[in-house]
């Protein structure tokens, strides 16, 4: 059921009958890791508790910080037997708070960022608690990347777990669609590693089913070239015929287009002339991968889309992009969005994005549409986790901001947008977008792969321990057989 009151955005924690920490459990496992082990009252505490999304202000029983696989292993065995809330964390960025939990435990993730490059086979093994920034500078020494978040700070394991778009989608699909292999610690403790050749069900489940099969503490991926890129945003008036005119430049751009939307305020940039800070604007973030010799012909396709108002489009190193708007969105922030899904955008759809375009509650909101067309179309929809194939556009749109007190309005107004463009968009929406009060989403988002998801889910968690997340709770499913098959 979904939540009415503005204030009742979170999942309530204490639905989660299980067993507080009790202190025999915090001596097995700080005498049992390596990585530290810290508790309410310990120095540092307040510092390594505290979530990306300040929306989310919870008080773990304790934050084991993984020093490797095997404090995964036994912080994991050690949640399981004695029954007690785990979250678990990589980069951190979750919008609805599910790498935190109160009375729980915190498996924290963001001390194993180690990275190896293999530039003979274009791969990339990184450990969970990388960010983006540092897959991104990873790769880029070899003139390699792949499809990552637009900002560095969000961190690869959620984002991958869950789907994973941004500017190189178009080119080289989905970040879950460049997963090559994962090693995974399963409910009962158990070391996986898993790709299409190997525990195939399990990998399949991984590129876009989210963190409920298990904590995966090494992502393989595959790598493309792309170097330096033609990045940066190219402002508009907030007019409908500016979306019309994106719209026209996509259909016909080449795949190396990675152009994302934005619907936002103007910012207070050197580049944005001063009557129009503050201003509701139309943004195309662009990246465009491709040769440098096509740049003049994308800074015209970006002049024919509308009357330019500020540009910032410059050659730069892949990474660079990825780091423009960090500073917008630095950690601290309050955070409730949602998603959709579309095919194209309608006329009706472009008026309630300029309709909420026009109202934007708090300066860091934004809403973002991505193009998700191209590369990530060439993927069946039954062949990952991540079904929806044939929509061109995923739109997150939330608040983000800074004062408590204005909770309840970016709420408020988030949910209203959703109300009003759900009804004009394709079914679901994208799962790391969603706010935690979009639980009875989660069917509707995996479609007709969630029946096989929730099997795989009964096979590697059948207690459900890795609950945490958008959940797919685990169902035994079964599988028609043809009475003359073999
Ligand atoms: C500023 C910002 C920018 C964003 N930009 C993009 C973008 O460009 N493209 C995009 O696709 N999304 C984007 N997102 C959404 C992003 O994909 C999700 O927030 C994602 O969950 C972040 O991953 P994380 O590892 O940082 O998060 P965390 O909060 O650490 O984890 C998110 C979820 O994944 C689970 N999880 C984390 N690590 C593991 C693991 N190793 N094994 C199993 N489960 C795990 C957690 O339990 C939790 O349920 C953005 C979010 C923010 C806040």
């Amino acid at each position: 059921m979904r939540c009415s009151g503005a204030g009742s955005y979170n999942r309530d924690m204490n639905d989660i009958t299980m067993t507080p920490v009790d202190d025999m459990l915090v001596e097995h496992l700080n005498s049992a890791v390596h990585g530290a082990v810290v508790r309410p009252g310990d120095a540092g505490y307040d510092d390594v508790r505290v979530a990306y999304n300040a929306l989310h202000d919870r008080r773990p029983a304790l934050i084991v910080r993984a020093a490797g696989v095997a404090d995964v292993i036994t912080t994991v065995n050690a949640a399981r037997s004695n029954n007690v809330p785990l979250a678990v964390r990589g980069g951190g960025h979750s919008i609805a708070g599910f790498s935190t939990c109160d009375r729980g435990i915190v498996l924290d993730l963001g001390t194993m960022r180690s990275i190896r490059v293999d530039p003979s086979r274009r791969t990339a093994r990184a450990e969970p608690g990388c960010t983006w920034g540092d897959l991104n500078h990873a790769t880029h020494a070899f003139g390699l990347a792949t499809t990552g978040g637009i900002v560095s700070t969000t961190g690869i394991a959620g984002l991958t777990l869950g789907g994973g778009m941004g500017f190189l989608a178009r080119r080289c699909g989905l970040t879950c669609d460049n997963l090559v292999s994962a090693d995974v610690v399963t409910a009962d403790g158990t070391f996986v590693t898993c790709a299409e050749s190997r525990e195939p069900d399990l990998f399949w489940a991984l590129r876009g089913g989210g963190g409920n099969f298990g904590v995966v503490t090494s992502f393989e991926y595959r790598l493309h070239p792309v170097a330096d890129i033609l990045g940066g945003p190219t402002f508009y008036p907030l007019d409908g015929d500016v979306v019309r005119g994106y719209l026209k430049m996509m259909a016909d751009a080449p795949e190396a287009l990675g152009a994302v939307l934005g619907f936002v305020l103007g910012p207070p940039a050197p580049f944005v002339p001063e009557r129009w800070h503050g201003r509701p604007m139309i943004a195309i973030l662009t990246c465009w991968s491709g040769p440098a010799d096509d740049d003049g012909q994308i800074r015209a396709h970006l002049n024919v889309v509308g009357p330019v108002t500020g540009q910032y489009l410059e050659r730069m190193p892949y990474p660079a992009i990825n780091t423009l708007f960090d500073q917008d969105l630095p950690p601290g922030l309050r955070h409730y969005w949602k998603g959709v899904y579309t095919r194209t955008l309608t006329d009706e759809a472009i008026g309630v994005h300029l309709d909420y375009g026009a109202t934007l509650p708090s300066p860091q909101t934004a809403t973002l549409v991505f193009p998700i067309d191209g590369a990530c179309h060439r993927v069946a929809p039954e062949q990952t986790a991540f079904g929806p194939r044939d929509v061109a556009f995923a739109a997150g749109f939330g608040g983000s901001w800074a004062d408590p007190t204005d909770d309840d309005a970016n709420i408020a107004w988030t949910r209203a947008y959703d109300a009003a463009l759900r009804p004009l968009s394709a079914e679901g929406g994208y799962v790391n977008f969603m706010a935690p009060d979009d639980a009875d989403m989660v069917r509707v988002n995996y479609g007709r792969n969630h029946d096989r998801l929730a099997g795989i889910k009964h096979r590697y968690d059948p207690g459900n321990l890795f609950r945490l997340n958008h959940n797919i709770a685990p169902q035994i499913v079964t599988v028609e057989r043809s009475s003359t098959g073999p």
